[in-house]
This record gives C-alpha cells, structure tokens and sequence, in this order.
C-alpha cells in the first residue's frame, strides 16, 4: 500500500491559482476553486465532442499528470491492469455526473449509478493522519500505481464540498448535447449554462422556434423575442 492520490492533488492544487494546471487547461472558463477544480476536470475530460479517456496512451498521460495515478508506480498504458483502471475510470466519470446532476436535481442515483464508487471503495482506503500541529486528516491509500486511490481522492474533495456547500455551485450545462460541468459562481445559484453565449442562446433559440412553431398551428400570437 503507498499514498498516491492524496499528495500529488494537494501539491498540484497548491498552485491552482497563480496559472491553470496543465490538466485543468482543456476547462478554461467557469472554472471551480481547489481542490473542487480537480473533480470538474475530471468529470469534462467528457464533453465538447471529445473523450480524453478514449485511448489508453492519453488516458494514462492525463490521469498521471493530475495525480490520479502515480507514474512511478504504473504499469504503463498498454498493461492489463490500466485497461481495467481506465474503465473504472470511465465508469466513476458517468457516477460523478450522475451525482452533480442528482444534486440539482435532488434526484436519486441508481444502483448501475453507485456501483463504480462503491468499486472504488473497495480497491481504496482513507486512513485517519493527524499533522504535529494537530490537523486531523485523511490519506489515502491504495495499491500503488493504480486509479482507485486517485478516484478516492475525488470522492473526498467531494465529501469536502459538500459539507461546506460548494458542490451545489457544480451544474452540468443544461444543454443535453454539451453536459459541461461549470462552476455557477451567481448570486442566485441558477445559472443553467456552459456559456450563455453558445449553449443558453442556442437552447433559448431553439425552444422559442419550436414555440412559434406551434403557436402558428394554434393561430395564437406570440410576442416577439
Ligand atoms: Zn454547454
């Protein structure tokens, strides 16, 4: 057993706010605060038309340079043991979108949904750590080189949020073809979209046709806009 996850996401969120971190740089914009940071580019290597945990070889460069697999430890991409990672990976992806939308939501997880976290749980631990200057902590461990520690630790980033309420700020974009997840900073908390200049004006556009559309088979009038 050897810390993976837990050092290397503290030491790279560490640094979050002087420049993005080269596994944050595909988010660039909406962006949630560290360590909140790591789960939504986790959750967006997904999205945009585009999959960075499709193939083993970007996969593995993306996953170890967030500190979700320590390199030092890996197999390597082409061994049978990443390619079991990868598709745990791939399936904790779909629970934790799955858990974000729940929280809008306020909908329930289904059992195909919880499975890939409860797997994480089995193959990864969090060990009680108290700091000499008595900061009491968790630290995760688990077989080294592999991503049920990595996963683990961003199952406790988001304990962390959602004790202090920021995970609520976490919104997959309500357009169905995009799923984005953004961090709403607004005062209200609604905020539905991505970017309103693509996804909310699109979405917007597209209902209000279909509105006119059916207004114009009733006879009703619609006002502009
Ligand atoms: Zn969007």
């Amino acid at each position: 057993m050897a810390e993976v996850a837990g050092r290397g996401v503290a030491e790279r969120t560490g640094r979050v706010s002087a420049t993005l971190p080269s596994w944050a740089s595909h988010v660039a914009y909406k962006l949630a605060p560290p360590p909140l940071l790591l789960v939504q580019a986790f959750v967006n290597t997904i999205g945009m038309g585009a999959d960075m945990l499709a193939h083993a070889e970007q996969a593995h460069a993306w996953l170890t340079d967030a500190g979700l697999i320590d390199a030092a430890f890996s197999a390597g991409p082409a061994s049978p043991a990443f390619a079991a990672d990868l598709r745990l990976a791939r399936e904790a992806r779909a629970s934790i979108q799955a858990l974000i939308t729940g929280t809008s939501d306020g909908g329930q997880l289904t059992q195909d949904e919880l499975r890939p976290l409860d797997m994480v749980g089995q193959h990864a631990q969090a060990r009680l750590q108290v700091a000499p200057a008595g900061l009491v902590g968790l630290q995760v461990a688990s077989p080294a080189g592999r991503v049920a520690g990595g996963l683990l630790g961003l199952l406790l980033i988001i304990r962390d949020a959602q004790a202090d309420g920021s995970w609520d700020r976490l919104k997959l974009c309500g357009n169905p073809d995009c799923r984005w997840a953004f961090y709403d900073r607004s005062h209200s908390r609604r905020g539905a979209w991505c970017n309103m200049a693509t996804c909310g004006n699109r979405l917007k556009n597209r209902n209000l046709r279909a509105r006119r559309a059916s207004s114009a088979d009733t006879g009703e009038e619609l006002p502009p806009g």
